[in-house]
């Protein structure tokens, strides 16, 4: 067994992006699972309130209409394009007010003037467009003429939540971000509620709370492995508890 174990994280501030907000819920998690994630795993959204809810049905309107607007200066086939140009327009009508910004702003900017009721609405109109424009991407030749990467191009399509079925408002929602399969993997084997992949990160809630013995969660092989990781942490800590405390 000469496998190097891999690099797990030690300090919040690299697990945590310093742009995820937190209450004390949220907190009490990060704290639990922050020694079972690799350091290739990162928290890119924690509590939202929902006013961060509400934006981020912007944030996927917008994300959606610059994807369709570049499809359609890729040379494709006359009905795919056409159909590109009915979901442009379809999301059009149902424009936030600034209309874009979303895409490459923090969260919560710019603000939206449109009414919680007319973003709501809005996610409808996201959403069958999102699928739409899913069935285009399957049929047509979208990724073998873009340059861009097919994860950016399936992000377009990745379902956004309602935000009243959205859990980020109750603190013990996470997004992380890093390798999908091992991330769900280690989240199940820390008894998460929900493990949901949303392509660009993957959707993790603790509801219940986190498990931390090594037989919890509902993925016991996954627990296992965590188990004998859990063993070598043991083994590296006094180092790590040096390094730590010269830092
Ligand atoms: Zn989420």
């Amino acid at each position: 067994m000469t496998e190097k174990p891999v690099a797990m994280h030690t300090s919040m501030a690299e697990f945590v992006d310093p742009k995820v907000k937190t209450i004390p819920t949220t907190d009490a998690i990060l704290k639990d699972i922050l020694p079972f994630f690799p350091k290739t795993a990162r928290v890119v959204s924690g509590w939202l309130s929902m006013d961060d809810l509400y934006w981020k049905i912007n944030f996927h309107w917008d994300y959606l209409l610059e994807t369709i607007e570049h499809c359609e200066t890729l040379a494709l086939d006359e009905q795919p394009l056409r159909r590109l140009v009915t979901i442009r327009k379809s999301l059009l009508g149902s424009a936030p007010n600034p209309a874009r910004g979303y895409r490459q702003s923090p969260i919560g900017l710019p603000k939206d003037q449109s009414s919680h009721e007319s973003v709501l609405n809005r996610h409808g109109v996201v959403k069958r467009a999102k699928a739409d424009f899913a069935a285009v991407v399957k049929t047509s030749t979208i990724h073998e003429l873009s340059p861009r990467d097919k994860k950016r191009i399936a992000l377009a399509y990745a379902p956004v939540a309602r935000p009243a079925q959205g859990k980020h408002s109750t603190g013990y929602a996470l997004d992380i971000k890093g390798d999908n399969l091992e991330i769900k993997r280690i989240a199940r084997s820390l008894g998460a509620s929900l493990v949901f992949d949303e392509v660009s990160h993957v959707h993790c809630e603790w509801k219940n709370g986190v498990d931390t013995t090594a037989s919890g969660g509902d993925d016991r092989a996954a627990a296992a492995e965590r188990a004998s990781r859990q063993a070598i942490d043991s083994k590296v800590g006094p180092m790590r508890h040096c390094l730590l405390r010269t830092a």
